[in-house]
């Protein structure tokens, strides 16, 4: 580990408990020759995603997508825009003109009970706020192209024909999985509203987060997100993608959605994961899945954290008063905000620590608690990072470029006040010498991406009819 690095995950803990906690948390600290292991696999693994005979047998599934061509700033008009993320569900209007884009948007919830009811529950919801949306904005009557951001894996047929390979994050509506979801939510809009949208494209978020950056970074060919979940996409030689079967016209390229998160799911991580990981699977809604996924993102993050905390405290080691009632002791009462929160606490008054464990109600705590609890949540999120800089690592050195932006959206990376440097640290550690990248947020990814995707469909459609951007 390098002493930049070792520095910012250090802990000042005096305890007398420290050796004793060590033992609970050491499996959270992976040398960098681990990380390389990591890349070695994950390079194989994608390999074998992207190869017509391995690609059935392989967890990491690089699809293509048919987005071909990155904006060249020239995409007018006015858009509808969806992004259903896992967590936030959005509608968007997004006006282009020339380079300038305008963007509105509203929030909508998506109940529980409909992440887990039916597909047709879900997509009627979805034509409802699609519905609403258009009436609030003036747009009755108008006919706007749609461009959906849907961020779950789909084997893509067509730039709007994409059927869900399965459910993650915290979905699992019935009857949608192998069906085409352009073609549920047009039936929904038909049974829900009078609108007059066609879907021109089906995008997932990194698709998306990447064609918002390459709008201003012509050097952007990578998008990551790390938010409710974690993925990744890249631009590829056709030459390269063996499952292509689309035609081989200029520009000889697509982006490729990883679908990352799977990394691990047959085994091929167990040789890092901890024993917190694994209770964390069992009890989660698709055991055995999204393996990696489970160790970075924001779903997922803040309730390793408690895990740890809840063993640690079963074994006396922390807040030795506690209430057994508290929310410590309840399954995923623990926020990933959390851990952001208490990760910006820098001095010895630890206040937002201290709002966090009265948030959650442990009583009696001591400043040598809050030391512990800040510790804990250095290494998860450290690992977290450096296990997103080595996938990143792996698709730099893959491609082998002189010099390359990432960019990257999600409210992980957004909002947690270490995240970016840990893994620019851990990258340069990682990426072969002389390739030179740089981690650039993308603002308003996902929903201003799709409505991209959209426009360049709509100006290639306009020009040269091909069924591809
Ligand atoms: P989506 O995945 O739907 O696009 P986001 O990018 O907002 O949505 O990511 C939501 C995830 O980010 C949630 O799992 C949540 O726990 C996590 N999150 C929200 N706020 C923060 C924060 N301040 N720090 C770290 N993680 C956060
Ligand atoms: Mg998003």
């Amino acid at each position: 580990m390098s002493s930049k690095i070792a520095k910012t995950c250090q802990c000042d803990v005096d305890s007398e408990c420290f050796c004793e906690i060590e033992a609970f948390v050491k499996g959270f600290k992976l040398s960098t020759l681990t990380y390389k292991r990591v890349m070695h696999l994950l390079n194989q693994e994608m390999n074998n995603g992207l190869k017509e005979h391995t690609h059935h047998v392989a967890d990491i599934k690089m699809f293509p997508t048919f987005v071909r061509s990155l904006p060249d700033g020239s995409e007018n008009g006015d858009f509808l825009a969806l992004d259903l993320g896992g967590t936030n569900f959005r509608v968007l209007l997004v006006k282009l003109n020339k380079g300038d884009v305008d963007i509105q948007s509203k929030t909508y919830l998506i109940p529980q009970r409909i992440m887990l009811g039916t597909g047709q529950q879900l997509f009627d919801h979805i034509a409802d706020c699609i519905g609403k949306f258009v009436r609030d904005h003036d747009l009755v009557g108008q006919k706007l192209p749609l461009g959906f951001t849907f961020s779950f894996p789909c084997r893509q047929e067509g730039l709007a024909k994409a059927r869900l390979s399965k459910w993650t994050k915290g979905f699992r509506c019935e009857g949608v999985v192998g069906e085409d979801i352009c073609h549920l939510l047009h039936e929904a809009l038909r049974r829900r509203t009078n609108c007059d949208v066609e879907i021109v494209a089906i995008v997932n978020d990194a698709v998306g987060t990447l064609m918002s950056a390459a709008h201003t970074d012509r050097d952007c060919e990578i998008g990551l997100i790390l938010g409710t979940g974690c993925n990744a996409c890249y631009m590829e030689k056709l030459d390269n993608v063996g499952l292509w079967d689309g035609d081989y016209t200029h520009p000889e390229q697509v982006i490729i959605n990883t679908e990352w998160g799977a990394f691990g799911d047959n085994g091929c991580l167990d040789f890092l994961r901890t024993e917190y990981d694994r209770e964390l699977d069992t009890f989660s809604i698709n055991p055995g899945k999204q393996v990696l996924e489970k160790m970075i993102s924001g779903m997922y993050m803040g309730e390793i954290v408690r895990l740890v905390l809840e063993r640690l405290a079963m074994e006396g080691l922390i807040f030795r008063g506690a209430d057994r009632d508290c929310y410590l002791f309840e399954r995923g009462k623990f926020y990933t905000k959390y851990v952001s929160e208490i990760e910006s606490d820098h001095d010895e008054f630890f206040r937002n620590t201290k709002q966090v464990l009265d948030e959650i109600g442990v009583e009696n705590y001591t400043t040598e608690d809050c030391k512990i609890v800040k510790y804990v949540c250095t290494l998860i999120s450290a690992r977290a990072a450096f296990l997103s800089a080595a996938g990143l690592s792996t698709l730099i050195n893959k491609k082998n470029k002189g010099d390359m932006t990432i960019a990257v959206d999600g409210s992980l990376y957004r909002f947690h006040p270490r995240f970016h440097n840990l893994m620019s640290l851990k990258m340069q550690e990682l990426v072969k010498p002389g390739l030179k990248f740089r981690l650039q947020l993308s603002h308003d990814g996902s929903g201003k991406g799709a409505a991209l995707v959209a426009a360049v469909a709509m100006r290639l459609r306009n020009s040269i009819k091909q069924e591809c951007v």
